[in-house]
């Protein structure tokens, strides 16, 4: 496997890995269509020699508005905030890493989110797009590599036209009001 973690406590090494092992469960049986080219990064990443995914623990930042992840090429940070304090929380990264992943199988943040939501649910830590995301959308042409959303219904599409995700309401939660706080590429 491709995934090189640097710098996790113990713990925070066995939650990545546990969140790994439930991503690569979800893509051997999908929730929901999903284009052959993204499975196939995806797959690689997890399972196959190359790419090299380093994701490296970026400890508590630099405080306010650190984000939870980001990530850069083949690179992933995770911040302090990304493992939370509650234990009920830890499954919580699944959809974190997902996400991150899904950037590094070349998607836009309409492809992460879109995907993210589609393949978690908001108990297991998915989190609808934010206002400020839906502004990155409209800069993007509410377009991403694979997918792009009917702004009216908040229905995101796949290129061949499969459904994947209906989004809530725009702005139905705003950034400053969880932790949702992230970093785009
Ligand atoms: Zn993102």
């Amino acid at each position: 496997m491709a995934i090189r973690l640097r710098d996790f406590s113990a713990v925070q090494r066995r939650l990545i890995q546990r969140s790994q092992a439930l991503v690569e469960r979800r893509l051997a049986k999908p929730p929901c269509p999903i284009p052959r080219d993204m499975a196939d990064a995806l797959r690689a990443i997890l399972a196959a020699e190359r790419p090299i995914v380093d994701v490296v623990y970026g400890g508590s930042g630099d405080g306010h508005g650190t984000p939870l992840a980001r990530s850069a090429g083949y690179r992933i940070t995770l911040y302090q905030r990304a493992f939370g304090m509650d234990p009920k929380r830890e499954n919580r990264l699944a959809p974190l890493v997902f996400h991150e992943l899904i950037h590094v199988a070349r998607g836009w943040e309409f492809d992460a989110e879109a995907f993210e939501n589609a393949w978690f649910t908001p108990a297991e830590g998915a989190r609808p797009p934010t206002r400020d995301d839906w502004d990155l959308f409209r800069e993007q042409h509410y377009q991403g590599w694979w997918v792009c959303v009917n702004k009216r219904t908040r229905r995101v599409t796949d290129y061949a036209d499969r459904f994947i995700v209906a989004f809530p309401a725009k702005g139905a939660r705003s950034r400053k009001s969880d932790d949702a706080i992230r970093s785009e590429r």
